[in-house]
C-alpha cells in the first residue's frame, strides 16, 4: 500500500512511549476502520511497565509540587497553543484510527486544546475558605490538596477529548496521570503525549507527570494499578459494565472515582416545538460522531400530531448524509469503529424491525470495504423493545410518540440511565417542566449539543457520577483539607 502524504501519520508519533524501553514488548495493530488496513504497530505494555510508570508518577508529584498555580497555568496554556499549532496532524491521525469525518476531528482537536486552556484558567482559582468557629474555639481554614496519582481510562469514540478532560484538570490540580487509551485508538493520545512532554520539558516540569499506557490487557492493567495503594484516583469514561468492575476494584484501596458511563438520551419534541429547529438539532444530537456518543439522542419522542411530519423530514435530512472515508472532504458520516460494533448495531435494528417497526431508510449493511452502517430511521417501535433500553451507539434514529406532556416525561425518564436529555417546545411553562422533571445530569432545552468546556459534564443513576469540565471539573482531582488553628 502506498500512502499519499495526507494519509501518513505524523513522524513523531511515540509508538513506544515507555520511559524505560530496555525490555522489548510485543505490539498490536491499529486498524483504519474505513479501509480495514493496519496503519500502525503500537507497543503492548505489560505490568512491569505500568508499575514503573506509577513509581515515576509518584516521584513526579513531589517534583511538581513547588510549581506555582501561575506556572501550572502557563504550562496548560502552552499545551493549548501547541495542540492548535498541530491541529491538522491531530485531525488526520484521529480520522485514520477512528473514522470520524475530518471536520469533526478538527473540532475535537480544538475542543481538546480548549480543555487545557480552560483548566489553565482554573489552576489559579482553586478555592479555599476561612471561617471562625461559632463557639470561639479557633479559626477554620479549608484548603485543597492534589488527590495524588490518577489512572484515566478512556474510550475510542473521542480518542483525544475524553483524555483531555482528565489530564488537564489533573495537571492543573497538581496530580500525575497514567492514561490508558482504548486499544482501537491509541494514536491521537500518543501524539498528545508527545506534545505535552515537549511542553513539560520546555518548562522544566517533570516528564513523568504523564504516562500513556497502550495495552490490549485493559482488565489486568486496572487490576494491577488499582491494587497499588499509591494510586489515589480512577477516572473512567466507558460502559456501565466496566465502570462497575472499576468501582469494585476501587473499594480495596478506597480510591476516589469519577465514572462517566453509558446513556440513553431522550429527545422530546412537544406539539408546539419549532419543528425546523428540532430537526436540525435532531441531526446534530443523533449524527455527530456517527451516533457513537454517550450523549447521543437515543430515543426520539415526538407528539403524535407532528410525528409523521417529523419522521418524514428527518428521513429527508438523513438522505443527504454523505457516508464515506472521513479523510475525504465532504464526508459527513464515517465508518463504525469495528466490524463487531457495526454488527451489533445491525442486530439491534434487525430485531426491532422483525418485532414490527417500520424502516424509513437504511437498515442494511452496505457491501463495501470498511465498517460502514447507513443512516437509519425507524418508527412504530414496539413497547419494551431492546433498542429503547440500550445505547444504540450508531446512526440509527427511533421515533416513538406521546399524547400528553405527562406521558412524554414519563417515557423519557423510563430508563436506568440519566446522562443527557433534550427537549423542544416554544412554550415557557413546558420548557420549565422539562428542565425540572427530566431525570438527567444534563438537560438541553431547544438545543441539540450541550457539551461545553465551561459546563459540568456528567450523569446520574447508571450513567455514573463525577463531573468533567466547568469549575466543578477540577474538584474531582482535589482533596479537602481543614486546618483548625
Ligand atoms: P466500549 O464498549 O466503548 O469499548 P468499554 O467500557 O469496554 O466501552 O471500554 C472503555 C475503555 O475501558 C477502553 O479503554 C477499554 O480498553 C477499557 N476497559 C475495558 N475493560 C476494562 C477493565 N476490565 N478494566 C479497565 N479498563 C477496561
Amino acid at each position: 500500500m502506498t500512502l499519499t502524504k495526507d494519509q501518513q501519520l505524523p513522524g513523531d508519533l511515540p509508538l513506544d512511549p515507555r520511559v524505560d524501553a530496555s525490555v522489548a514488548r510485543d505490539s498490536f495493530t491499529v486498524v483504519n476502520p474505513a479501509t480495514e488496513e493496519g496503519i500502525a504497530e503500537v507497543v503492548d505494555t505489560q505490568s512491569d511497565d505500568w508499575l514503573d510508570a506509577l513509581t515515576r508518577a509518584v516521584d513526579a508529584q513531589d517534583e511538581y509540587s513547588p510549581f506555582t498555580p501561575r506556572q501550572r497555568a502557563d504550562i496548560l496554556r502552552a499545551i493549548y497553543e501547541e495542540i492548535m499549532a498541530r491541529q491538522e496532524d491531530f485531525a488526520r491521525t484521529m480520522t485514520m484510527e477512528m473514522g470520524k469525518p475530518l471536520v469533526e476531528a478538527r473540532g475535537e482537536t480544538a475542543n481538546t486544546a480548549d480543555y487545557f486552556r480552560w483548566f489553565g484558567e482554573e489552576a489559579v482559582r482553586i478555592p479555599g475558605r476561612y471561617a471562625q468557629s461559632p463557639a470561639g474555639a479557633g479559626d477554620i481554614v479549608v484548603t485543597r490538596t492534589p488527590v495524588g496519582p490518577v489512572l484515566a481510562i478512556t474510550p475510542w469514540n473521542f480518542p483525544l477529548a475524553m483524555g483531555a478532560r482528565k489530564i488537564a484538570p489533573a495537571i492543573a490540580a497538581g496530580c500525575p496521570v497514567l492514561v490508558k487509551p482504548a486499544a482501537e485508538t491509541p494514536l491521537s493520545m500518543l501524539l498528545l503525549g508527545q506534545v505535552i512532554w515537549d511542553v513539560l520539558e520546555r518548562f522544566s516540569a517533570p516528564r513523568d507527570l504523564l504516562h500513556i499506557l497502550p495495552t490490549t490487557q485493559a482488565g489486568e492493567l486496572s487490576e494491577t494499578l488499582m491494587a497499588d495503594p499509591r494510586l489515589r484516583k480512577i477516572t473512567f469514561t466507558g460502559s456501565t459494565a466496566v465502570g462497575k468492575i472499576l468501582m469494585r476494584q476501587s473499594a480495596e484501596n478506597l480510591q476516589r472515582a469519577s465514572m462517566e458511563l453509558g446513556g440513553n438520551a431522550p429527545f422530546v419534541v412537544a406539539e408546539d416545538a419549532d419543528l425546523e429547529l428540532a430537526l436540525s438539532c435532531a441531526m446534530q444530537a443523533k449524527m455527530r460522531n456517527g451516533g457513537e456518543v454517550c450523549v447521543a439522542a437515543n430515543r426520539f419522542l415526538v407528539h403524535e400530531a407532528i410525528a409523521g411530519e417529523f419522521t418524514e423530514r428527518l428521513t429527508e435530512k438523513m438522505n443527504k448524509v454523505v457516508m464515506g472515508n472521513g479523510l475525504e472532504e465532504g464526508t459527513t458520516l464515517g465508518p463504525m469503529i469495528t466490524a463487531a460494533q457495526r454488527d451489533r448495531i445491525h442486530a439491534l435494528v434487525t430485531e426491532t424491525v422483525e418485532a414490527g417497526a417500520t424502516v424509513h431508510r437504511g437498515g442494511e449493511v452496505p457491501e463495501q470495504t470498511g465498517y460502514f452502517y447507513p443512516p437509519t430511521v425507524l418508527s412504530g417501535i414496539p413497547a419494551g423493545a431492546r433498542i429503547l433500553r440500550e445505547e444504540i451507539f450508531g446512526p440509527v434514529a427511533t421515533v416513538s410518540t406521546f399524547s400528553t406532556l405527562d406521558e412524554a416525561i414519563e417515557k423519557a425518564n423510563d430508563t436506568e440511565f440519566g446522562l443527557a436529555a433534550y427537549a423542544f417546545s416554544e412554550n415557557a411553562h413546558t420548557c420549565q417542566r422539562f428542565a425540572k422533571e427530566l431525570a438527567a445530569g444534563m438537560v438541553g432545552i431547544n438545543r441539540g449539543m450541550i457539551t461545553d468546556i465551561a459546563a459540568p459534564f456528567g450523569g446520574i443513576k447508571q450513567s455514573g457520577f463525577g463531573r468533567e469540565g466547568g469549575i466543578e471539573g477540577i474538584e474531582e482531582y482535589l482533596d479537602i483539607r481543614y486546618i483548625g488553628s
